[in-house]
C-alpha cells in the first residue's frame, strides 16, 4: 500500500465542512428563520412565549398531570414563563429511557435592580446588576433596548419591550472620554469599568413647573401614561437591557451571523425545531430550554429544578414507570455552545483540540478546569454512539475542547443531567466572541445542530 493510501486509511482528518457535500439553500433557509427567532427572543421570557407558539402551531399541547398520552402524542410544560420542556411520546416505554435534548435560552445581559430609578445632574438613569459572565467593558456605548415584565399586586403583569422597533427609543451606557481616561486607561480590564457605573441612560428632559427631579418625574409620568405603572412596582419587576441591534450576516460572503445571545439560542432553537417536526420516536423525545445556565443553572427555572424530575415522574406514572429506570436508560445531548478556535487568541487555544469554525456541530467529552473540576466526562462508549448515529445521518461533526489546559475552563447543564444518572453528552455549535453582546457563529454549524438533534431524537 501507497503511502498516500495508509495515510487516507490510518490518519483521522480534520477539515471544514464545505470539503463535503452541503446543500447551500437548506443551509440558508434554516439560518433566516433561526435569525427572526434571534431578534424576537432576547431573553428567557420571550423565548419561552416565542417555542410555545412555535409547538403549538405544530400540535403540542400543554401538559396537565392525570393525561392520559399515547405514542405520538406531543405536549408541553411551562416552568413560570422562563423555562419550557417539550415531549413527544415514543413507541418505547418510558423504563426504556428517553432521548433529551437539553438547551438554555438565558444569556448573559444586564439586569435592572428593584429600585432602579434615579436622577443625577440632570440626567435620570437605571441603576443595574449584570447577569451571567460578561466582560462589562463591552457593554458601554452600544445601543440598548428594554425588555421584560412587571407584575403588579393586582396579579396582572405589564410586559415591557422599548428599542426594537426602529421607531423606538433606545438606551445607552455611557463611557468617559479618552483625553480624562489617563487612570482609568491604566486599570485593567475587569476594573475599568466597574458593576456600579453600568447605569443605563433614560432620559434628560424635566416636567415644567417647580419642583426636584424634574426629569426622573417625567420620566415616571411617561411609564405611567404608557404602561400604568408606578414607581414602587418596579420592586415586582423583572427587566433586563440587552443589545438593541438585529442579527445580521457578517463576511462578504454572507457565511457567518452576528447576533446578540446565540449562546444559547443557537442549540435552543435547533432542538425546538428538532422535537417539533420528527416523526413519531422509537424513545420518547424530550427537548429542554432551560433558564439560569449562565449563572450556575440554580433556582426555580434552572437545569438543577426538581421541575424537570417533576414532569419526567408525571409521564412516567402514566405507564406505571418507574423515573429512575427512565433515567438510567436515557440519554442527554447536553446542547450548548462550543469555543470556536479564534486566530486572534492562538496563545490560550490548542489549535489541535480546539473547535474550527465550519467544521460543524462539536461534541465535547468533557468540561471542567484545572485537572477537569467541575467536568461532566462523557464516557467514551456515548462518545463512540454518538459518532455513529451522526456519521449515518450525514451530520457534519467535530469533536472541541474549549482551550488551552489551565487557561480557564468552564461548564454547562451537563453535570446536573449526569447526576440523576441520565448519560449525557456535550454537543453545540462553536462560537466567537462569546459572551460579548455581538457573538458571531457559521450558518453551516447552526444547521448541522439541527440535523444533529434530529439524528439524536431518531436513535
Ligand atoms: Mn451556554
Ligand atoms: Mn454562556
Amino acid at each position: 500500500m501507497k503511502n498516500e493510501e495508509l495515510k487516507e486509511k490510518l490518519c483521522y482528518k480534520r477539515e471544514s465542512g464545505y470539503k463535503k457535500q452541503v446543500d447551500l439553500k437548506e443551509i440558508n433557509d434554516f439560518c433566516e428563520s433561526y435569525k427572526k427567532f434571534l431578534n424576537i427572543a432576547k431573553t428567557e421570557r420571550d423565548a419561552v412565549e416565542f417555542a410555545i407558539a412555535y409547538a403549538e402551531g405544530r400540535g403540542f399541547k400543554e401538559f396537565k398531570r392525570g393525561m392520559t398520552l399515547k405514542t405520538g402524542d406531543k405536549v408541553y410544560a411551562n416552568n413560570r414563563n422562563k423555562a419550557v420542556i417539550f415531549a413527544v411520546i415514543g413507541n418505547k416505554g418510558m423504563e426504556d429511557g428517553a432521548r433529551i435534548a437539553a438547551a438554555h435560552i438565558d444569556a448573559p445581559c444586564i439586569h435592572l435592580k428593584q429600585n432602579p430609578v434615579y436622577e443625577d445632574s440632570g440626567l435620570c438613569l437605571f441603576k443595574t446588576h449584570y447577569y451571567g459572565g460578561i466582560k462589562k467593558y463591552q457593554w458601554p456605548t452600544i445601543p440598548l433596548e428594554l425588555r421584560g415584565v412587571v407584575a403588579l399586586k393586582n396579579g396582572k403583569t405589564v410586559k415591557i419591550s422599548v428599542g426594537s422597533n426602529p421607531d423606538d427609543p433606545i438606551f445607552t451606557i455611557t463611557d468617559l472620554l479618552p483625553h480624562l481616561g489617563k487612570d482609568q486607561m491604566q486599570k485593567s480590564l475587569s476594573e475599568g469599568v466597574p458593576g456600579e457605573s453600568l447605569n443605563v441612560l433614560i432620559g434628560s428632559r424635566p416636567l415644567e413647573g417647580e419642583g426636584d427631579e424634574l426629569v426622573k418625574l417625567n420620566i415616571l409620568n411617561i411609564l405611567n401614561e404608557q404602561y400604568g405603572i408606578v414607581e414602587e412596582d418596579f420592586l415586582s419587576a423583572e427587566l433586563m437591557v440587552v443589545p438593541a441591534f438585529d442579527a445580521r450576516d457578517v463576511g462578504f460572503d454572507r457565511s457567518l451571523i452576528g447576533a446578540y445571545g446565540h449562546d444559547d439560542r443557537v442549540c435552543a432553537y435547533p432542538a425546538l425545531r428538532a422535537i417539533a417536526e420528527g416523526d413519531t420516536p422509537e424513545y420518547t423525545s424530550i427537548c429542554i430550554l432551560a433558564d439560569k445556565e449562565e449563572i450556575g443553572s440554580e433556582g426555580v427555572s434552572g437545569m438543577k429544578s426538581a421541575h424537570f424530575d417533576t414532569f419526567m415522574e408525571d409521564l412516567c406514572e402514566m405507564q406505571n414507570a418507574r423515573v429512575r429506570v427512565c433515567y438510567e436508560n436515557s440519554t442527554c445531548m447536553s446542547a450548548d455552545v462550543a469555543v470556536g478556535f479564534d486566530p486572534n487568541f492562538p496563545e490560550v487555544l490548542d489549535k489541535r483540540n480546539g473547535a474550527l469554525i465550519n467544521s460543524g456541530i462539536t461534541l465535547c467529552k468533557y468540561t471542567g478546569s484545572r485537572g477537569k473540576s467541575g467536568a461532566s466526562d462523557a464516557a467514551a462508549e456515548l462518545v463512540a454512539h454518538m459518532r455513529n448515529v451522526f456519521d449515518a445521518d450525514g451530520v457534519i461533526w467535530q469533536m472541541g475542547a474549549l482551550g488551552k489546559v489551565d487557561q480557564g475552563g468552564g461548564g454547562t447543564v451537563a453535570m446536573y443531567m449526569a447526576e440523576r444518572n441520565i448519560s449525557t453528552i456535550d454537543a453545540g455549535v462553536p462560537v466567537l466572541s462569546m459572551h460579548a453582546p455581538f457573538e458571531v457563529v457559521s450558518k453551516l454549524d447552526v444547521y448541522m445542530a439541527y440535523k444533529a438533534t434530529k439524528a439524536f431524537f431518531k436513535n
